[in-house]
């Protein structure tokens, strides 16, 4: 596909939270005109939390994230991008712990280094109990652990904030804040009619719209399950004894550049009425806090609580392709809670699957769920 005069822009991407501005990034770099749009502020949904872990060794086996090599180096090229754009330190490679906080968990995590095809032994590194103990002694009862070097955590919503600010310099153009209209014209593209600014045309159209996919009536054959996340996000007095993020059963996400503070997560929560933190959600971090970091929260600190929601699907994989059947139509979601890891690497793939016609990965593609 190449620019064309007959449209206004190449391609509207509908919400501006990591998998839209990603995928905006992805078509800029390649030269197309690009437009956002997105009914509330860039961050507005769950790519707005506070902190975050860029984990390539993820759940209870610490399994290889697919493609995580090139995941993380195209994900770390964006944020140093955007650091060097915005002068603020936003995100730090400064690795992740994953200690055993039980025996079953030993077994998985003992067996990980082994068990995937890392892209080099350095990646991922058992440690025994008493080596563990010695080198982190401030993590609490354990079975041992791994040590991930190459795992990043990041200040999720100033990145999205500053990745969005990076764009508007790059020429994308961005209606925020604003309801809008969509309108399909067929094999001409489709017209924007934002209600705060002027209506433009466009030919492509890629749906990032995070856990709101199910409100999309041309995607209804995807099957996406929404689920509940609280954080807590703590500010003490004096600065915490940690270099690593921890994830273990819980995150706890720490910048060394700020080390008064620490981002407890999360709560899986599948039934619930509203996205407001709840008294229950508190008290489920708190446990995770002392059970992993015994003696952190008597510290003094401040506490606020974020709430958000991720979006899975069934087979717990992302999705980045073109619609089956409607003309220059195009989805990036599903990233439940590997969003920050997986958005520029799905959408480098879907600007190669749509500018050069390279088809995607089957494991992504929407067609796995045609005829399901
Ligand atoms: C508690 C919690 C902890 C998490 N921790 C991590 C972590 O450590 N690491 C990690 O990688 N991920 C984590 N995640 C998941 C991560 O936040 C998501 O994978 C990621 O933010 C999804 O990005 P997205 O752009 O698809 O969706 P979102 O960030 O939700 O963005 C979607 C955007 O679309 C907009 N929108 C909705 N409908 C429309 C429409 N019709 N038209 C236009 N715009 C629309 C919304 O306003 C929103 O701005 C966590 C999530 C939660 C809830």
């Amino acid at each position: 596909m190449t620019a064309s005069t007959l449209f206004d822009v190449d391609f509207t991407i509908r919400g501006a939270g990591i998998a839209g501005l990603a995928m905006a990034d992805a078509l800029v770099s390649r030269g197309q005109r690009v437009a956002i749009v997105d009914t509330g502020p860039a961050g507005g949904g769950s790519s707005g939390a506070p902190l975050v872990l860029m984990n390539p060794a993820t759940g209870r086996r610490a399994r290889l994230v697919e493609h995580a090599d090139h995941c993380l180096s195209l994900a770390e090229n964006l944020l140093k991008k955007v650091a060097d754009f915005s002068g603020i330190t936003f995100y730090s490679k400064n690795g992740v712990l994953r200690p055993a906080l039980i025996e079953s968990l030993a077994k998985n995590f003992q067996r990980a280094p082994d068990k995937y095809n890392w892209p080099s032994p350095d990646w991922i590194q058992w440690l025994d109990e008493e080596q563990f103990t010695e080198n982190y002694p401030y993590v609490g009862a354990h079975h041992g652990g791994l040590e991930i070097p190459f795992a990043f955590t990041v200040e999720a919503d100033t990145f999205i904030d500053q990745l969005s600010s990076y764009l508007v310099s790059k020429g994308c153009i961005q209606y925020l804040n604003t309801p809008y209209k969509l309108k399909e014209n067929g094999y001409q593209g489709y017209s924007v009619h934002p209600e705060s600014g002027s209506s433009f045309t466009t030919l492509g159209v890629i749906d990032a719209v995070g856990s709101s996919l199910h409100k999309l009536p041309e995607w209804d054959f995807i099957p996406s399950n929404r689920i509940k996340g609280q954080l807590l996000d703590l500010e003490f007095e004096k600065p915490l004894p940690l270099k690593e993020s921890i994830s273990s059963m819980g995150y706890f996400a720490f910048l060394p550049a700020n080390p008064y503070r620490l981002v407890v997560g999360s709560t899986y929560e599948h039934e619930y009425h509203s996205l407001e933190p709840t008294e229950q959600g508190r008290i489920s971090l708190y446990e995770k806090l002392d059970r992993t970091l015994p003696g952190i929260s008597n510290r003094k600190h401040k506490a606020t609580l974020w709430a958000g929601e991720r979006v899975s699907l069934q087979d717990h994989k992302p999705v980045a392709g073109a619609h089956p059947t409607m003309n220059h139509r195009y989805l990036l979601g599903g990233l439940g809670s590997k969003g920050m890891i997986y958005s520029r690497f799905l959408a480098e793939q879907l600007a190669i699957t749509i500018l050069a016609g390279r088809p995607m990965e089957t494991a992504f593609s929407p067609d796995r769920f045609v005829d399901l």
